[in-house]
């Protein structure tokens, strides 16, 4: 099997050190050169490597700057970052370290030494990428985890804001599913949820929105950029993608079978709104869809409710 191998970028701009490293590490690592900062910059931004090998001594930025520079961008900030130099006092190293750089090497360089502590880190990063993969997915139904809607959320937040774009949130719960569970079962209950999660994530067209199970038998779904009445257009469409699985339900009391009811909000965000006041709002109006007797979509325009309110 050819499996792929981790990327290193090696940023030194010395010929020798850099064959060495070429010689130590190339069978198991798929290696990138950069022979300057802007290249480093570079080739770290468009391969997104696994680890970069820092030398500390650079041209036109330092080290420490090109470390400042790939901490400060999201798509390279959870890079781990060597460091390489001759310099062995201890303020440089901890100068290093305390922007964020995962070790130290100082030259001359033992090449074992260099595969021994690349590898121990390759295998931190693999094993920290795995953990976040498990922490941002639901084991039941694949969605993404409520913790992971909460940082979406949150991003979304700011970025609609800084564009006055409209961000609505659709907050769903299955009617009657504590009956449901009661008569057929735990295990019944789960493949429900696991239908009605891949039903819900299957309508999702925009690559922006966010389906998320939100607790037990309650999801959540991100809407950025998307206004009241199209938020709540999408509201019909999920509900009915989950009356549509006809899912037995005998002992619901609004259909004999498995039915949502949902509740969304929008609004624009501004510095005036807190953000979790925009889910408790659409927490309400599913609230009133149950009261309103369930298998249905209720909506709200949040700043239209403020003027009201005023
Ligand atoms: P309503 O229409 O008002 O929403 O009624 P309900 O019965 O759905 O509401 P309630 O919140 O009382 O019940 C939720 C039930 O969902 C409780 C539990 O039996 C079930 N449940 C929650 N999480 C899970 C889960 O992970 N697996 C399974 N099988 N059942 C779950
Ligand atoms: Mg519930
Ligand atoms: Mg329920």
């Amino acid at each position: 099997m050819d499996k792929k191998k981790p990327k290193i970028l090696i940023a030194n701009d010395e010929q020798l050190f850099v064959q060495l490293m070429e010689a130590t590490l190339q069978d198991e690592y798929d290696l990138f050169f950069a022979f300057n900062s802007d290249e480093a910059f570079e080739i770290a931004n468009r391969e997104a490597p696994d680890l970069v090998l820092l030398d500390v001594v650079m041209a036109p930025k330092s080290g420490f700057d090109i470390c400042h520079l790939l901490k400060s961008e999201r798509r390279t900030r959870d890079i781990p970052i060597l460091f390489v130099t001759s310099s062995t006092t201890a303020e440089d190293e901890v100068k290093g370290l305390e922007m964020g750089a995962v070790d130290y090497i100082t030259k001359p360089v033992s090449p074992p030494i260099v595969k021994a502590r690349v590898r121990n880190h390759m295998e931190l990063k693999q094993y920290k990428d795995k953990l976040e993969r498990i922490a941002a997915e639901d084991v039941l139904t694949g969605l993404a985890t409520r913790r992971r809607f909460e940082d979406v959320f949150q991003s979304e937040w700011r970025r609609c804001r800084r564009h006055e774009s409209p961000l609505s949130i659709a907050m769903l719960d299955i009617d009657y599913f504590k009956p449901f569970n009661d008569n057929y079962g735990h295990g019944a209950g789960d493949e429900c949820l696991r239908k009605v999660g891949r039903a819900l994530g299957g309508e999702v067209k925009r690559a922006a929105d966010l389906v998320a199970r939100y607790g037990g038998e309650e999801f959540v779904c991100l809407m950025p950029d998307t206004d009241l009445e199209g938020a709540s257009a999408f509201g019909h469409v999920m509900r009915k993608a989950v009356s549509d699985l006809q899912v037995r339900h005998e002992y619901s009391n609004v259909n004999h079978h498995v039915t949502m009811s949902i509740g969304i909000a929008t609004c624009t965000p501004d510095e005036n709104i807190e953000p979790y006041d925009l889910v408790r709002r659409a927490d309400r109006k599913l609230y009133e869809a149950k009261k309103g007797g369930r298998n249905r979509v209720e909506s709200a325009n949040y700043e239209k409710k403020l003027e009201v309110h005023r």
